[in-house]
């Protein structure tokens, strides 16, 4: 037999396991010191109590003959589908139940969905960028190409006419950078998409960090609907990344080489998932009841508080950002001209402060580092006036 050899092109994912090691071997050498990490990129707060009361009560229902439930639908159950499709619509985006696919989280489709896509699709991805979207498509032998993200376009790359792709990844807000789009740009890469008869994969995790006039959904901008999928996911948005539920959103008129692309999608769904578990979805359609809403926008907040902090700091530092108002992320140009690995250690070693050298997302990321607003409060504040004095 012979293995699929595209794995033998991905690179490999030295990023996090340097971190810890740089960090560690420090640790060690440095024992009284209090290292502060903010590379978390994982949420930190609990699940919202409405959210665990609604999981319990699913978990009981599975507990009795007449309630429980075996196999869910591929696409997810009408409730939380219903539920999902209120939620676009209190930000004024118009989605029908049916369109909604729910998932284990938004890390799964964006890989998966490229089972319908043929491997010869070129792919555009923004560089720097979420890792996923590049190793997924390179398992599959497929062409990539980078559209630069940097400081002369506010980390927010745009199409260039010249080059051709079929398939386009656009995360807003974006994990690395912390940059949103506006309408105005979505509508140039949608105008690229309808002239490329691309599709836009639309990866919206961190939709529910914004707080300025920007679109929360790719629904929102006029054209969307010819040529995008949009993928979310609870994780960020409810504290789901344990938990695991999201959704994809795939408009029922969108079709490609003849074909509709909801349809091939249900299609590769039903061959090789078999839905998210009831208490999950439970849980999942407790995010959007008020009350749901009322207290996971609470831990929005406080992260949100976070990044304001660091924001805040970079700007009295002189130091040039993106992020941090709409997105738990903060991407900073590296001062003094250190390179991302120079400023790592700088950090470590003068603030022990542990943030994620941005060259690690890609060579756009060069001289880069992503601090994250998932430590707590007083951590976050602390490392700020660490920071700030060992630049000072
Ligand atoms: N998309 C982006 C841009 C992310 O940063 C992440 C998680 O970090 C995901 C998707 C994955 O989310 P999930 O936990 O829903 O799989």
């Amino acid at each position: 037999m012979k293995i699929n050899r595209n794995f033998d092109n991905l690179t490999e994912s030295y990023l996090f396991a340097e971190v810890a090691r740089r960090t560690q071997a420090y640790a060690e050498a440095h024992p009284d010191k209090r290292i502060i990490k903010m590379g978390i990129g994982d949420v930190t707060l609990p699940l919202a109590p409405v959210v665990v009361e609604a999981m319990k009560k699913a978990a009981d229902e599975m507990a009795n003959k007449e309630t429980f439930k075996g196999y869910p639908e591929y696409e997810g159950y009408d409730f939380l589908r219903n539920a999902v499709s209120g939620y676009y619509a209190s930000f004024g985006v118009s989605v029908d139940p049916a369109e909604i696919f729910v998932n284990d989280g938004a890390k799964s489709d964006c890989g998966n969905i490229g089972d319908i896509f043929s491997s010869d699709c070129t792919v555009l991805v923004t560089d720097p960028v979420y890792p996923v979207y590049v190793d997924s498509n390179i398992m599959a032998g497929r062409n990539i190409v980078y559209a630069p993200s940097d400081l002369e376009n506010g980390f927010c790359a745009m199409p260039d006419k010249n080059v051709h792709a079929d398939v386009i990844y656009l995360c807003s807000p974006n994990n690395p950078t912390g940059a949103a789009y506006t309408a105005e740009q979505l509508s140039e890469w949608i105008a690229y998409a309808i002239e490329n008869d691309a599709v836009i994969l639309y990866d919206a995790a961190y939709e529910a960090f914004i707080s300025d006039d920007l679109p929360r959904s790719i629904f929102a901008v006029e054209g969307a609907r010819e040529c995008a999928i949009e993928f979310c996911s609870l994780s960020k948005t409810a504290g789901f990344t344990g938990t695991r539920c999201g959704y994809t959103v795939i408009p029922k008129e969108l079709e490609r080489d003849g074909h509709n692309i909801s349809k091939l999608w249900y299609r590769r769904q039903s061959s090789k998932f078999n839905g998210v578990s009831y208490p999950v979805q439970r849980a999942a359609e407790a995010v959007f009841s008020p009350e749901g809403q009322r207290q996971t926008r609470a831990n929005i907040e406080y992260y949100k508080r976070n990044a304001a902090v660091i924001a805040d700091t970079m700007e009295a530092l002189g130091i040039s950002y993106t992020g941090g108002r709409n997105s738990p992320y903060i991407w900073i140009t590296c001062p003094n001209g250190f390179s991302s690995w120079e400023f790592f250690d700088f950090l470590l070693e003068k603030a022990n402060v542990v943030a994620t050298p941005g060259e690690g997302f890609g060579e756009c990321g060069k001289g880069c580092m992503r601090f994250t607003s998932f430590a707590d409060y007083e951590s976050t504040i602390e490392a700020m006036k660490r920071i700030t004095a060992a630049l000072i």
